[in-house]
C-alpha cells in the first residue's frame, strides 16, 4: 500500500532537498507532480486538488522559500497537510480517533458494510482487541439472515477470538435478533455488544431500511462501516452512500495488506467526514490496527512507520525472553533453539515484508529480499527444518552429519542445501556475537552507533 506514492513523493522532494534556494515557480512544478502522483494513487479529484492548494498556499505564503531549509519546510508543510488528509482539522487529527464505549452498557457497536469487504471478520478482530487490549467483556451477535451460514461464520470466529457469540436461533429476523442480543448482553454484564449486520451486494433501500430498523432499537455508541481498501473510488462511493443514509460514527478499511493503491485510504475522511478507525492488515484474527494519520503519513513519506514497528515488537516479543537470549547470545550460547524463537519472533511480527514496509529507508532493502527470493516462505521452511532435529541437535548443531542432515531435509520436506544454509546462518550469528563480545558487548556496540 501507498509504494508507488511514496516513491513518486520522493523523487519529488529529493530533487526539493537538493537546492539551496526555492522560487515560487520551483514549489508550483513540485506540487504539479505532487498532484499527478496522488492522482495515481486514486485519490478523488477534490480532494487532490484541495490539498495541492492548501500545500501551496502555504509554502508560497509564508516565509519558506526565504528559509535556510526550503525544501525540508516544504516537506513538513505536505507532512502536516497529509496528515489533515487522512485525520481533519483538529489539533489532535495525527492521533488514532477512539472508539466510544463511554455509554451505559454494553456499548453496541453496529458493523455495517457491503457483502465480501471484511465486515464479519472485522467484528471478530475488533472483538478480539476490545476483549484482549481494552479487557472489555464483548460479546457478538450476527444479524445477517441472508447470506446462508454467516452466522455460523461469526460463531466460528467467535471461538477462534474467544469471544461469546449469541446462540443462533433459526428464522428469527435481524431486529428481534438484535433485541435478543441486548438482552443478552444485559444479563450477562457485557461492556461492548458487536452487531455484524447483514450485507449485499450493492447499496439498496431494503439494506439501507434494515440498518435504520436496528440502529434504532439498539442504539449504538458507534457505527463502523467495513469498506475494502483495494476497491479504491468505489470504497469511497459505498461510505458516501452509507453516510447519507446511517449515522455512521467511523470506517474500517480492510485490505490495506493489499497491494492497493491506497487511494481510498487518502479520500475517506475528506469525502465521508468520517474518521478511518481501523485497518484491517491480513486474514488472521489479530491482523488489525488502529488507523494513526500521522504514522500512515509517515509511512507515505518514506520515513518508515518506527512507532508502530516498536509496538509490534513490544507485543510479540516477551521482555524477559528477549533478555534471556540477548544474554545467552552475550555468553556464546546461541544455539539452534535460540535461533528458532527469533524465527518464530519475525513471524509473530508479521513476517519480513510487513517488517520492511515499516523500517525507515527499508523500501529497497525489501526489493533486495524478493529478489533474493527472501520471503515469508524461508521463515516457515526454516522452522521445519529446526522442528525436525532432535533436542540433542538443536543443542549441539555439530552433531549434524551427512546422514542426520538428509534425515532433517526429508522430515521437513526441504533439501540437505537448505539445511546447510541454515546451520550457516547460525555459525555466522554466533561469530557476530563473538566479535561483539570482543568489543566490550552490547556497550560496545551501542558506543559504536553514537548510543
Ligand atoms: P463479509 O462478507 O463482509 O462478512 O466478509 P468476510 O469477513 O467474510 O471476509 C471476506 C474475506 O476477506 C475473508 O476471506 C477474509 O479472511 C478476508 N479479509 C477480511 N479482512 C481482511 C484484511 O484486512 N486483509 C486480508 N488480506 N483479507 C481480509
Amino acid at each position: 500500500m501507498f509504494d508507488t506514492l511514496s516513491d513518486r513523493l520522493n523523487n519529488v522532494f529529493d530533487r526539493l532537498r537538493g537546492r539551496g534556494a526555492l522560487g515560487e515557480k520551483d514549489v508550483r512544478d513540485a506540487m504539479r507532480e505532487v498532484r499527478i502522483a496522488l492522482l495515481e494513487a486514486d485519490v478523488a479529484l477534490p480532494v487532490a486538488r484541495d490539498f495541492i492548494a492548501r500545500v501551496t498556499e502555504r509554502a508560497i505564503g509564508q516565509e519558506v522559500l526565504k528559509s535556510v531549509t526550503p525544501g525540508q519546510q516544504v516537506i513538513k508543510i505536505v507532512n502536516d497537510e497529509l496528515i489533515t488528509m487522512l485525520g481533519g482539522e483538529d489539533a489532535n487529527a495525527g492521533e488514532a480517533s477512539p472508539i466510544n464505549l463511554d455509554v451505559r452498557p454494553p456499548a453496541v457497536v453496529m458493523m455495517v458494510g457491503l457483502q465480501g469487504s471484511g465486515k464479519t471478520t472485522s467484528t471478530a478482530k475488533i472483538a478480539k482487541l476490545l476483549k484482549e487490549k481494552q479487557g472489555k467483556k464483548a460479546m457478538m451477535a450476527s444479524l445477517d439472515v441472508n447470506r446462508p451460514a454467516a452466522q455460523e461464520q461469526l460463531a466460528v470466529l467467535g471461538e477462534q477470538a474467544g469471544v461469546a457469540t449469541l446462540p443462533i436461533v433459526p428464522g428469527q429476523q435481524p431486529v428481534d435478533i438484535a433485541k435478543r442480543a441486548l438482552e443478552s448482553a444485559k444479563l450477562q454484564n457485557v461492556d461492548v455488544l458487536l452487531l455484524d449486520t447483514a450485507g449485499r451486494l450493492h447499496v439498496d433501500e431494503a439494506l439501507m431500511a434494515e440498518m435504520k430498523a436496528v440502529a434504532s432499537v439498539s442504539t449504538p455508541a458507534e457505527v463502523l462501516l467495513v469498506v475494502d481498501a483495494l476497491t479504491g473510488q468505489d470504497a469511497v462511493n459505498v461510505a458516501q452512500s452509507f453516510t447519507d443514509e446511517v449515522p455512521l460514527t467511523g470506517v474500517v478499511l480492510t485490505r490495506m495488506d493489499g497491494d492497493a493503491r491506497g487511494g481510498a485510504a487518502l479520500s475517506m475522511r475528506a469525502v465521508t467526514g468520517k474518521p478511518i478507525k481501523f485497518a484491517g492488515t491480513g486474514e488472521k484474527l489479530d491482523a488489525i490496527e488502529r488507523f494513526h494519520p500521522s504514522r500512515v503519513a509517515d509511512r507515505i513519506l518514506g520515513m518508515g512507520d518506527v512507532v508502530s514497528l516498536v509496538e509490534k515488537a513490544a507485543e510479540s516479543i516477551k521482555a524477559e525472553e528477549a533478555e534471556e537470549l540477548a544474554n545467552r547470545m552475550m555468553k556464546g550460547k546461541f544455539d539452534l533453539n535460540d535461533l528458532r524463537k527469533q524465527l518464530q519472533q519475525m513471524q509473530n511480527m508479521g513476517g519480513l515484508g510487513m517488517l520492511a514496509g515499516m523500517m525507515p529507508g527499508m523500501k529497497k532493502a525489501k526489493a533486495a529480499m524478493a529478489n533474493a527470493d527472501m520471503d515469508d516462505k524461508v521463515l516457515v521452511h526454516m522452522d521445519a527444518i529446526i522442528g525436525s532435529m532432535t533436542a540433542k541437535e538443536r543443542a549441539n548443531p555439530a552433531l549434524l552429519n551427512a546422514k542426520r542432515k538428509k534425515r532433517v531435509a526429508a522430515g521437513s520436506g526441504t533439501s540437505v542445501q537448505e539445511v546447510n544454509k541454515i546451520l550457516k546462518m547460525h555459525q555466522e550469528m554466533g561469530r557476530a556475537m563473538k566479535q561483539i563480545r570482543k568489543m566490550g558487548g552490547l556497550k560496545g556496540l551501542a558506543a559504536m552507533f553514537g548510543g
